[in-house]
């Protein structure tokens, strides 16, 4: 269980960004809200610290699926 990032109610990850999630409910707002809305820019402020999260999680994953790759190469020599 996640605890939505937007809302904080928990939520089988729908979205999940790094270690946060984002809720339908949610995920439907943001989709759905005006670009010139005020609230648009108070969830923009929400989401602006993940982005260096977001970069920081993808290098990550690249990392880890390198490793990935190697571990396997050398079960299969065994
Ligand atoms: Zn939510």
């Amino acid at each position: 269980m996640a605890r939505c990032l937007i809302c904080g109610s928990e939520v089988d990850s729908i979205l999940v960004i790094g270690k946060h999630a984002i809720c339908g409910n949610c995920e439907d707002a943001i989709l759905n809200r005006n670009p010139n809305d005020k609230e648009y820019e108070e969830l923009l402020a929400v989401f602006k610290p993940l982005s260096q999260e977001i970069l920081a999680s993808a290098e990550k994953t690249a990392e880890t699926t390198e490793q990935g790759t190697i571990e396997r190469e050398i079960k299969d020599e065994e």
